[in-house]
Order: structure tokens, then C-alpha cells, then sequence
């Protein structure tokens, strides 16, 4: 099987003790199956704790909401006395997260965790691939739509992490995704407007017995080639060339009112921390104080910048953009993707204005904040999609 992931990823060790917000602090972590068996097999005196500190296939958080093997040190005792191979599969793969699209798994290290948002902050964005012994699955989804979602991914990774002359300015580039992902979206919606009817259709002339199953996939109804059409044709790419043209929408992203109504809406979401809406409610008001500043987040897009926001756009775009082939909603992931970059930026500007200084740590820290209450609240990433 293909294993792709960001080349960075090799780059990521977690560090323990010296973690300033620990993931065993405040998650309520189910146990996997396998190793919850292990846990009830133990027999050494370890086995009492165990016994002791798990309720329902889940660690019982103390009143600090540590997880109750999270030591004074802050080190994990299931890993000092049982190993690190027996730490239960949430535990050993955090911040890692993967997807599976048949013959090929995508992997990247997620930003809730501080020393990844560092490692995804600091390394340029690329990809790479490698073969790994993993059984494969049957993709259950349109090959020719995933076909269509790479390439169209591959050329929005490839926009944002352009340089020299070909670099078009950040908030062109959103805008131009944000328009991109309509005229996908359009693509999209017809190609698989087309394959419904042509589907039914299939369906309606099958035998009996067939028709009980009600279903078909579209290699078996179509052959190998289901459309000559690719969702994604000519037009997309006509767009693709009008990109520096398209700044309205970057006019319309630089406006104080809408950060305005952006800001407030973000205060409406379920909020993880208890100190999460409060911050928004100040970086809200220094925003106020610059509605009609049109030129407020300009220090943002300096050179000083303006990187790591490309390479907070590429992370998001890369971990959600290809789950698109699962509900075909590929506008829904480049706006989470633009609106996410835009809100950190617009944050680390508000944090300019409140503390006057918001170097590398305290941009990683705020991205980390930024998705430890969005990207791990399902509810959030919902209503942002
Ligand atoms: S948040 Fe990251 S660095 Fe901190 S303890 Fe968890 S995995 Fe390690």
C-alpha cells in the first residue's frame, strides 16, 4: 500500500514532560478493544491502578482533568511500567492521524499538539510516499472523483507553496480558493447529478434479483471509464488563470466588518478551554477598535509572516481536502481551510495588539489553541465545513 504524508512528519517527537499542554490533560480518551484485553490480563501489581483508574473503557480523569496515570513529572506511568507498545492506540498515535483511500493511506501529525503546530509551522510543505505492508481496503467512492480531487489538490499545494516570482500575495490566494472551490463545487454537483441518473437508470433496467441488492458501483454499471467528461475540466482551468484578478474577495476578507461578524460567530461555537471565548471576546474588541482600518492586518502578510500562514493553509488543505470524495463537498474544505488560516492571522493580529508581540511560539501556540477548539470539536468542524 502507498503511504503518503507530509515530508515533515519524521520530524515530530513528542516532548513529555516539557509539553506546556499535555494531551493527557482535559481528554476523555476511550480505549481500544486489544488493548483494554491487555489492560484486564495484567498481573503484576501495576494491575492494581489499572483496575482502579479505568471506568467504561475510558481513563477517569481527577479533578484537574489529568489523566490519572499522567505522574508529577508528567510523564506517563502505563509507559514507564508497561512500555510504550502498550500505551492504547489513541494514546500512541496522537497527534498522527491517518485516512484510508483504498490502495493509498494519508497520514499527517495534527496542529492540537504544540510541538507539531512548531514542526507544521517551521518546515516547509511537501509531500512524500512511501510503500508500507498495510492491508489495503475497497475504496467505496467515485475513483474518477478522486482522480479529479488530487489533481485539483495538488495544484492548490502547489499555489500556496510557490516562491520567487510565481508567489501570488496570501490574500489573493485565499480569495482565488475560495472561487475555486465554487467552480469545483459546480463540477462536482453535475458530474454527480449525471451519475445519479445514469444510476437509476442502471438500476431501473437491472433484473429482479439484482434490483433487491439496490445497489451498484460505478466500475461494475459503467466499466473502468465512466465518463469522458472529468469533473474538473476546461472550465476550472480558465479560472486557474484569472487568479490575479480575482481580489474582491480579498477586499472582502481584509474588511473590519466582517471580522467583525467572523469574530462573533466564532463566539457562538462550543468552546473546548474555559479560556478560549474570553480571548476571542478581547481580540473582538481590539478588532473593533480597527474596523475601518483596511490596511490593519498588513504587518501579517510581511515576509516575516506570511510563510507560516501558507503553511497553516497547506496543512488543512492536505488533511481535509480529499475527504471531499466521501461527500463531494469540496467547497465546504477549501473554505475551512481559507477561514482557519484567515482566523489565526486575524487572531495573531488582535495578539500583536494585546501582549505587542506575537513571535514563531506564540503563532505556534495560538494555531494549536485554534484547533485543539475547532479541528477536535466534531460539532465545530460541522458547522465550519
Ligand atoms: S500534546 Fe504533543 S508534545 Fe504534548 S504530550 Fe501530547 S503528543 Fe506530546
Amino acid at each position: 500500500m502507498r503511504y503518503r504524508t507530509p515530508s515533515y512528519m519524521d520530524k515530530f517527537h513528542c516532548i513529555a514532560d516539557k509539553c506546556k499542554d499535555s494531551c493527557c490533560i482535559g481528554w476523555e480518551i476511550d480505549i481500544d478493544e486489544k488493548t483494554k484485553a491487555y489492560y484486564d490480563s495484567v498481573d503484576t501489581p501495576f494491575a492494581e491502578r489499572l483496575k482502579k483508574d479505568i471506568k467504561d473503557g475510558c481513563f477517569v480523569l481527577d479533578e484537574k482533568e489529568r489523566c490519572p496515570f499522567l505522574n508529577d513529572k508528567n510523564l506517563c506511568d502505563i509507559y514507564i511500567n508497561l512500555g510504550k507498545e502498550h500505551l492504547c492506540q489513541i494514546c500512541s498515535d496522537h497527534p498522527r492521524y491517518y485516512e484510508w483511500f483504498g490502495e493509498l493511506k494519508e497520514g499527517g501529525i495534527g496542529l492540537s499538539c504544540e510541538e507539531a503546530a512548531r514542526v507544521i509551522l517551521s518546515n516547509d510543505f511537501s509531500l512524500k510516499e512511501t510503500e508500507i505492508e498495510e492491508e489495503e481496503d475497497l475504496p467505496d467512492y467515485d475513483m474518477e472523483v478522486f482522480a479529479a480531487l488530487e489533481k485539483a489538490r495538488d495544484m492548490i499545494l502547489e499555489k500556496l507553496n510557490e516562491t520567487g516570482e510565481k508567489k501570488v500575495p496570501l490574500e489573493f490566494l485565499l480569495s482565488w480558493m475560495l472561487k475555486y472551490g465554487k467552480v469545483l463545487q459546480l463540477k462536482l454537483d453535475e458530474y454527480s447529478a449525471e451519475m445519479e441518473e445514469i444510476q437509476e437508470k442502471v438500476i431501473s433496467e437491472l433484473p429482479e434479483d439484482a434490483q433487491i441488492f439496490g445497489e451498484t458501483n460505478s466500475e461494475a454499471a459503467f466499466g473502468e471509464n465512466p465518463s469522458e467528461e472529468s469533473p474538473f475540466g476546461a472550465d476550472a482551468k480558465t479560472h486557474d488563470d484569472g487568479i490575479i484578478e480575482e481580489d474582491d474577495l480579498a477586499q472582502f476578507l481584509m474588511n473590519g466588518r466582517v471580522r467583525s461578524t467572523l469574530m462573533a460567530y466564532f463566539q457562538t461555537l462550543e468552546p473546548m478551554s474555559n479560556s478560549w471565548i474570553p480571548f476571542l471576546e478581547m481580540c473582538d474588541q481590539v478588532n473593533r477598535m480597527h474596523i475601518s482600518d483596511t490596511k490593519w492586518l498588513d504587518e501579517i502578510n510581511s515576509e516575516k509572516y506570511e510563510i507560516y500562514f501558507r503553511r497553516l493553509a497547506s496543512y488543512f488543505i492536505y488533511r481535509y481536502f480529499m475527504k471531499a470524495v466521501f461527500d463531494l463537498d469540496a467547497a465546504g474544505k477549501i473554505k475551512f481551510a481559507v477561514l482557519s488560516t484567515y482566523m489565526i492571522w486575524l487572531l495573531a493580529r488582535c495578539t500583536i495588539e494585546l501582549t505587542g508581540q506575537c513571535d514563531f511560539e506564540d503563532l505556534a501556540l495560538l494555531a494549536k489553541n485554534y484547533s485543539k477548539e475547532i479541528e477536535y470539536s466534531e460539532e465545530n468542524l460541522e458547522k465550519l465545513m
